[in-house]
């Protein structure tokens, strides 16, 4: 018997997939979103922005659409869009607070 499952969920088995896109030009690299990032898809550029700045780039498929990162960004340059695999539906723009995003997760019966 295998007992050699994987614990983490790959892309296709999870409910939601996220993505999300970087205002790169007004990131000011604090780092704030890397930590509050639990998926580990969010990390610093090696090349800087025309502020000077290194940005934040994402790995997309590692988001799980959590909101996390736009929720502590301090210059509100991340937004987040939510998808159900297989639907038809297009990305959803989530939502900006905690309680939007209570909200809205309860009515799309979402997790
Ligand atoms: S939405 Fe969540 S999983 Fe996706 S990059 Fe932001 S903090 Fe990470
Ligand atoms: S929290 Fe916002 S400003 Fe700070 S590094 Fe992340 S994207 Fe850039």
């Amino acid at each position: 018997m295998d007992n050699t499952k994987e614990t983490q969920p790959n892309t296709k088995q999870r409910k939601v997939k996220g993505r999300v896109e970087i205002e790169i030009q007004k990131c000011k690299g604090c780092e704030l979103c890397t930590t509050a990032c639990k998926e580990g898809a969010l990390s610093m550029s090696e090349t800087i922005n025309a502020k000077g700045y290194r940005f934040i780039v994402a790995d997309n498929d590692l988001c799980t659409g959590c909101v996390n990162c736009a929720l502590v960004c301090p210059d509100a340059v991340i937004t987040v869009y939510r998808t159900v695999p297989g639907s038809k539906k297009k990305d959803t723009i989530a939502p900006a607070s905690r309680e939007e995003l209570e909200l809205y997760l309860k009515k799309a019966g979402l997790p």
